[in-house]
C-alpha cells in the first residue's frame, strides 16, 4: 500500500512521441531520497544522457515535490524543477513556493518527467484523472502573466497552477526561468530555456484530492510547535514586513553589498534603494505562498508599474550591483524581468561585467551595438534586455551568459566575469562572509549561496561554535578556521529543506529545523520509519550523488573555486576592509571532511 503523504504517482511524458504513462511513485526510492530536490538528482543520475546537449530532445527535465508538500506544515510549498542547465553544463535546478507544488499533490503526483520535444509549441494539463498535451501556438510569445490569465480562461478554472515560460525561454535565453502564480521565479540554471528548446510553454495542474496523513495529531501537534517557534523568532517582524529586501542595509552594514561590480561593498545611496524605502514608499499589501505564516512577499504599485517582490537578490541586482541608485527604475525592471522569465542574478551580472569592462577601458560601445555601458546607465538597461530575450545584436551574445560573453570578447575581460561553474554569483560579497565563500566554491549548482546558508558565522555565538564545530571561528564571518565543518553541516540543512520542499527563509535561515524535529515530521506523514539516522544518511548520499553527477558532467577541482576578485583583491573600505577569502585552503578542508581524495572525488565505498 502506498504510504501517506506521498501523491503515490509519477508521470512521464515523451512530448516527441506524445507518449504519456502513469507509474506509481517507488517508496525504495522516496525513503532514500526523501523527495523534491533530492529525488530530481536521483531521477537525473539514474536516467539522463550526461552527454546530451542541455537543449536537446535527450534532457530531461523533472518536477519534483515531497511528501509534506502541501500540508499544513507551515511553508511546506516549493516544487523543483531539474534538468541539465544550458548556463552550466552541469547540475541545474531551481525551485520556487507559491501554489503550484500543493496543486500537484493534490493531483496526486509527487514527480513529473519531461523528455523529447514537441512539433509544436504545447502545454501539458494534468489533473487527478488524466494528463493531455495541448497547443499552445496561441500563447507562444505571450508574457508570463498573459500565459496565466489566457489557460486559465479556456480551462474556465481561476485555480489552475500554471508553471510557465516568456519569451525568454522560448527563445533559448541561457538564464531563462519559469514562473508559478506570475511572479514566483524558478530563477537559476535556465530552466526556462529547457522547457523552451522542448517546444513546452507551461505545465498547468489542477487536483482535488487532499493530502492524506498517517498520524495527522502526532503531524498537527509538531506543526504547531513550528508555528510557535516562527512566530516567536527574533526576525519575524522584520522578515514579514520586509522579506529577503531586510539584507540590504544588513549587507551595507557589514561591508559586503555588492556595489558597482562587487568592487565597493559600501553603498552611498542604499538608503534610498533598501527594502525599507520599498515597504514605506510602494509596498501595498503582503503577498504569501500556500500556508505560510509569514507571508513575506510584497505586492509594489508604482505609476508605471505593478507586481510582487523583488527578493533581495533582484532588488541588489538591479540597483547597487550596477550602479542604479532609482528604485522606480530598478520595480520596473523587476515586473519586466518577471513577466518574460529572465533571471534577476544573471542578466544583472553581465551588464555589471559590461559596466566593469567599460570602466576599464576594456570594451567600449563599439562592442556593444553602440550601448553605453556607463555604470547605472538606465536607458542602456533599458535597451538592452529586451534585446535579451528577443536575441537581437548584441542581445544574442548576452543571452549566453556572463561567462560565454567573456569568453567571446577575451581581452582580458575573463577576469570581472564574476561567476563559478557559469552560475553568476549572488549578491553577497564573501570576502566579509568566509563560510559563504566556500559554499559558493563547491555549491553543485555553481556560484550559489542556497546550496548551504551558513548564516550561523554571523551570529558570534562563539561557545555554540566551539561545541558543535570544534572551533570559535565557526561563529565569526571573518575567520577562516571551521567554516568548511560548518558548511559541511547546513549544507545537509539545506538539502533536507529542499527535499522536504520547505522555503529556505524559516527552513534554513532561521535555523529552526533540525534533522531529529524533521524526522518526526516525515515519519507521522509517511508512516515510514524516517529515523534521524536514516534522513542525515540520506542527505549525505545525495550530495555524494550530485558531485558524481557533476563530475560526469567535466566538473574538476580547478572549478571549486571562486572568481579572483574575492581571493586576490581584499576589500578597500568598511567592517570587511583587508579581507579575501583563502579558499583554496578551505575547499582542500571541505574535501578532507567529506572523505573525497585530492581530485573531489567521493569515496568509492560512499
Ligand atoms: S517565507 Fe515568504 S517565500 Fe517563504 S514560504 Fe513564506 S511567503 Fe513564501
Amino acid at each position: 500500500m502506498m504510504p501517506r503523504g506521498y501523491g503515490g504517482k509519477i508521470l512521464r511524458v515523451n512530448l516527441s512521441n506524445r507518449d504519456i504513462r502513469i507509474e506509481k511513485t517507488d517508496i525504495g526510492y522516496m525513503l532514500k531520497t526523501i523527495g523534491g530536490r533530492g529525488c530530481n538528482s536521483q531521477r537525473l543520475f539514474d536516467e539522463l544522457d550526461f552527454d546530451a546537449d542541455p537543449l536537446s530532445p535527450e534532457n530531461m527535465l523533472v518536477f519534483g515535490i515531497g511528501p509534506l508538500t502541501g500540508t499544513l506544515l507551515s511553508a511546506s510549498a516549493f516544487t523543483t524543477i531539474s534538468a541539465k542547465s544550458p548556463l552550466t553544463g552541469i547540475l541545474g535546478d531551481s525551485a520556487a513556493g507559491g501554489f503550484f507544488g500543493p496543486e500537484l499533490k493534490q493531483a496526486g503526483f509527487d514527480q513529473v518527467i519531461i523528455t523529447g520535444k514537441s512539433e509544436h509549441p504545447c502545454y501539458l494539463f494534468v489533473t487527478e484523472e488524466y494528463a493531455e498535451i495541448r497547443d499552445a501556438s496561441h500563447i507562444w510569445g505571450k508574457d508570463i502573466w498573459q500565459t496565466t490569465s489566457v489557460i486559465r480562461k479556456e480551462l474556465n478554472d481561476n485555480a489552475v497552477q500554471v508553471a510557465a515560460i516568456g519569451p525568454a525561454g522560448e527563445n533559448l535565453v541561457r538564464f531563462a526561468t519559469v514562473a508559478c502564480n506570475n511572479s514566483r521565479m524558478f530563477g537559476r540554471t535556465g530552466m526556462g530555456a529547457v522547457l523552451g528548446s522542448k517546444n513546452l510553454k507551461a505545465l498547468v495542474v489542477r487536483g482535488k484530492k487532499g493530502v492524506r496523513l498517517h498520524d495527522p495529531l502526532t503531524f498537527l501537534k509538531l506543526c504547531k510547535e513550528l508555528d510557535e517557534k516562527i512566530i516567536s523568532h527574533p526576525e519575524y517582524a522584520d522578515r514579514r514586513n520586509l522579506g529577503s529586501t531586510l539584507l540590504m542595509k544588513a549587507l551595507n552594514n557589514l561591508g559586503i553589498l555588492p556595489t558597482n561590480h562587487f568592487q565597493e561593498g559600501l553603498c552611498d545611496y542604499v538608503d534610498d534603494v533598501s527594502g525599507e524605502s520599498l515597504a514605506r514608499n510602494f509596498k501595498t499589501k503582503n503577498k504569501s505562498c500556500f500556508n505560510c505564516n509569514i507571508h513575506c512577499s510584497r505586492y509594489y504599485l508604482t505609476r508605471e508599474t505593478e507586481g510582487e517582490g523583488p527578493e533581495y537578490e533582484t532588488l541588489c541586482s538591479y540597483t547597487s550591483r550596477i550602479g542604479v541608485d532609482d528604485l522606480k527604475f530598478a520595480l520596473r525592471m523587476t515586473s519586466f524581468l518577471n513577466k518574460m522569465g529572465v533571471d534577476s542574478l544573471s542578466s544583472g551580472e553581465t551588464i555589471g561585467w559590461a559596466m566593469e569592462c567599460v570602466q576599464r577601458g576594456l570594451l567600449d560601445k563599439n562592442d556593444f551595438d553602440g550601448l553605453d555601458f556607463t555604470w547605472g546607465n538606465k536607458e542602456t538597461i533599458e535597451k538592452l534586455l529586451p534585446m535579451i530575450v528577443n536575441r537581437e545584436g548584441i542581445g544574442d551574445l548576452f543571452a549566453e551568459g556572463t561567462r560565454a560573453l567573456s569568453e567571446h570578447f577575451q581581452k582580458g575581460t575573463r577576469d570581472y566575469a564574476l561567476h563559478v561553474k557559469g552560475l553568476d554569483m549572488i549578491c553577497g560579497d564573501p570576502r566579509g562572509i568566509k563560510a559563504f565563500g566556500l559554499t559558493y566554491a563547491i555549491a553543485s549548482r555553481g556560484g550559489d549561496h542556497l546550496r548551504a546558508e551558513p548564516f550561523f558565522e554571523l551570529t558570534n555565538r562563539f561557545e555554540e561554535a566551539e561545541k558543535r564545530f570544534g572551533t570559535r571561528d565557526a561563529g565569526d564571518r571573518l575567520a577562516d578556521n571551521g567554516k568548511a565543518d560548518l558548511v559541511v553541516f547546513t549544507e545537509k540543512q539545506a538539502l533536507l529543506t529542499d527535499c522536504m520542499t520547505m522555503c529556505k527563509n524559516i527552513g534554513l535561515s532561521m535555523d529552526i529545523i533540525d534533522f531529529d524535529f524533521a524526522s518526526r515530521l516525515l515519519t507521522s506523514a509517511t508512516g515510514l520509519k524516517f529515523t534521524e539516522d536514516r534522513v542525515v544518511r540520506s542527505l549525505e548520499g545525495i550530495i555524494e550523488t550530485d558531485r558524481l553527477m557533476n563530475i560526469k558532467f567535466g566538473i574538476d577541482p580547478s572549478q571549486d573555486t571562486l572568481p579572483k576578485r574575492f581571493t586576490e583583491e581584499p576589500l578597500a573600505q568598511g567592517p570587511s576592509k583587508g579581507q579575501v577569502v583563502p579558499v583554496e585552503k578551505m575547499v582542500k578542508e571541505y574535501y578532507r571532511l567529506k572523505g573525497w581524495d585530492k581530485n573531489g572525488v567521493p569515496a568509492r565505498k560512499k
